[in-house]
């Protein structure tokens, strides 16, 4: 197994900037989990699956279903659906589906794939540092005020063009904070060994110095 950066924390924190820039710097792969779980809820929506439906027929529904990440990009069923999983819809369906069982089932090997052979590894999600990478190379955990996340996210969606006020984006970020962490299966939560940083008051280039100059620590 090559070495594995994993990155978790909440929506909005920047982990998938961060992830992108450590990736780039340390010439490893790069690894958005939280797009595979966006593809997955779009091929169950596809499907008419419904979060109501029980766990046998979610389990049904993804038999057979093919997702791949390459160069920054998600594919379903070898089509392209990098744009798709950006919309207001798939984020929440996202969210909902990804507490499932099957769902997470479905994605942890897959996950783990990745990081197979000598292949050094970026990756960023909720539970990469507890359950996916319990025993990566390095671990941090990135946070935000749920403001300066809902500000981010705001920024976000202006320049994809899918507009949305503030207060969508408050809560939207609120909605979505207590799905990941209150789940049952692989709740989003800070692991004892990841590396803490707060970067409400930071940007993007402070944050990414300072994940370097922890990696370079000798512990
Ligand atoms: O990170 P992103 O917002 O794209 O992730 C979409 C959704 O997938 C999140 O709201 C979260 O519920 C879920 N997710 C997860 N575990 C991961 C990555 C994402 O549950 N490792």
């Amino acid at each position: 197994m090559g070495k594995v950066v994993a990155i978790d924390g909440p929506s909005g924190a920047g982990k998938s900037t961060l992830a992108k820039s450590l990736a780039e710097v340390l010439g490893f792969e790069y690894l958005d989990t939280g797009a595979l779980y966006r593809a997955v809820a779009l091929s169950l929506k596809f499907k008419g699956i419904a979060p109501e439906n029980d766990d046998k027929k979610i389990a049904r529904a993804l038999e057979g279903v093919s997702i791949e990440f390459r160069d920054g990009r998600v594919y379903l069923n070898g089509n392209d659906v990098s744009e798709d999983i950006r919309t207001k819809e798939a984020g929440h369906y996202s969210s909902v589906f990804s507490a499932r069982k099957p769902v997470r089932d479905f994605l942890l090997p897959l996950q783990r794939g990745f990081s197979r052979g000598d292949k050094d590894l970026v990756v960023e999600g909720r539970d990469m540092t507890t359950v996916v990478f319990p025993d990566a190379w390095k671990k941090f955990y990135l946070d935000a005020s749920t403001r300066e996340r809902a500000r981010r996210r705001y920024e976000q969606m202006a320049i994809l063009r899918k507009n949305i006020s503030m207060e969508d984006a408050i809560e939207d970020v609120e909605l979505r904070d207590k799905r990941d962490s209150s789940r049952e299966i692989a709740p989003l939560k800070r692991s004892d060994d990841a590396f803490y940083l707060d970067t409400t008051d930071m940007t993007a280039s402070q944050v990414l110095d300072k994940m370097i100059e922890v990696i370079n620590e000798v512990f």
